[in-house]
């Protein structure tokens, strides 16, 4: 047999996740010695709550380790509705409710529900590095909404406008976003709502970075908006980034009762239930007060205004604030280099990663992640300022 034919034609232009390779490399040369500044990681560097670990170990102790209801348990579920309507003024009930392997398993879900071969999905760019492959794996087709570094690279009303056309099916939006940071208003929403309620575009809204979120601004849910994009909208959520458990992997979602009842049929026949052990672990953290959460965007804001500081001073890179999430988006152009030799040379020559722009779709930036201490941030910056002159 032909090489080219073993594979199912939907795997073929699938590409691995370099946040995930790059940030794996970087671990690996780290426990081998070398002197690693991190700065690829997509996750935060603090330790998941003891609370939450205590819950956990709980649960293996009574024997909670068997098969759970495939959306997750009615206990977590309940507290996933609380959430929505506390934080998200969403009214969810339990069975519009899917908890999955992670945020990511969970866009992937309503991503499969929604699209027919074919189908187009607006993507705005720069974006999360699996939104356009996990559109490819769904048979569907990525298109890319550009946006503007002077509009905190936000899609406006009018840049969602002239992407449309008859094969439109659905919206990926993400706020606050992973590279940039940027954060949607709720005036920028409700113009974003009335173009998909008016061509009947579904909206993945990717909430993962709520809690995480700077200067005071104020997460708002594109669903909440009204009944009209409510019924068109998948809002995902989860406690990676909001409680540090990115290995514990626990997302959810929030949807209108067809697409949770498609999602929890695939949810049956794909993965069935989310680990249950990690979903005990997911009633102790959404039970708590928000103390752990709270103190963890406080740090990211102390990282982010440094590393600001520091950047503002080099002049071959520029950068606009993230509002939220804990990346800085930064672009390269005046170096003259591409993302990947940026990054790659970095790595090699002053063992600092990140991860290169061309991942989100935007070949003359680079990602840097806070996501790390102060004196490694303050470490990485010395080098990379130091370094940067050679280029
Ligand atoms: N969306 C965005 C924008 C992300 O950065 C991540 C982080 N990997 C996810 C979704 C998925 O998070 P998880 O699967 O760990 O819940
Ligand atoms: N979301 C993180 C990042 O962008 C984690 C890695 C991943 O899941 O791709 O780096």
């Amino acid at each position: 047999m032909k090489i080219d034919t073993r594979l199912a034609e939907r795997l073929k232009k699938i590409n691995p996740s370099s946040t995930l390779e790059i940030t794996s490399k970087a671990k690996k040369l780290k426990s081998e010695g070398k002197d690693i500044v991190n700065f690829a990681a997509g996750e935060p560097d603090f330790d998941t709550p003891d609370f939450i670990k205590a819950a956990a170990i709980a649960a293996i102790n009574s024997g909670f380790t068997k098969y759970t209801p495939t959306t997750g348990t009615p206990e977590l579920k309940k507290l996933i509705c609380q959430k929505f309507k506390k934080d998200n003024l969403l009214e969810y009930a339990p069975d519009q409710v899917i908890v999955s392997n992670g945020a990511k398993h969970s866009i992937f879900n309503a991503l499969m529900v929604l699209l027919n071969r074919n189908d187009e999905a607006l993507i705005p760019l720069p974006y999360w590095v699996s939104y356009p492959e996990m559109v490819n794996l769904c048979e569907g087709i990525p298109r890319f909404i550009k946006t503007n570094p002077a509009n905190n690279f936000k899609i406006t009303a009018a840049d969602l406008s002239k992407q449309i056309s008859a094969k439109t099916k659905v919206l990926i939006l993400n706020s606050p976003s992973n590279p940039c940071g940027c954060v949607y208003n709720r005036n920028e929403l409700e113009a974003i709502a009335k173009i998909c309620v008016s061509k009947n575009i579904f909206v993945i809204s990717d909430e993962i970075y709520e809690k995480i979120i700077f200067d005071g601004l104020k997460h708002d849910s594109i669903a909440s908006l009204n009944k009209n994009i409510y019924d068109l909208t998948v809002t995902v959520n989860g406690l990676s980034k909001s409680h540090s458990m990115t290995g514990w992997r626990i997302g959810y979602l929030g949807a209108p009762s067809d697409l949770a009842k498609a999602i929890s049929n695939l949810q049956d026949h794909s993965t069935s239930n989310p680990n249950s052990i990690a979903q005990k672990a997911a009633v102790a953290a959404l039970s708590a007060p928000e103390d752990f959460t709270q103190k963890l965007c406080l740090e990211f804001a102390k990282r982010r205004d440094y590393l600001a500081q520091r950047l503002k001073v080099i002049k071959q890179i520029g950068f606009t604030l993230p509002q939220g999430a804990f990346y800085m988006f930064c672009d390269i152009s005046k170096t003259k280099t591409d993302s990947l030799v940026f990054a790659k040379r970095l790595l090699e020559e002053e063992y600092v990663s990140l991860i290169p722009g061309c991942s989100f779709g935007m070949d003359d930036h680079i990602r840097i992640s806070f996501a790390t201490s102060m004196e490694e941030l303050q470490k990485g910056m010395d080098r990379i300022e130091k370094w940067i002159t050679k280029l």
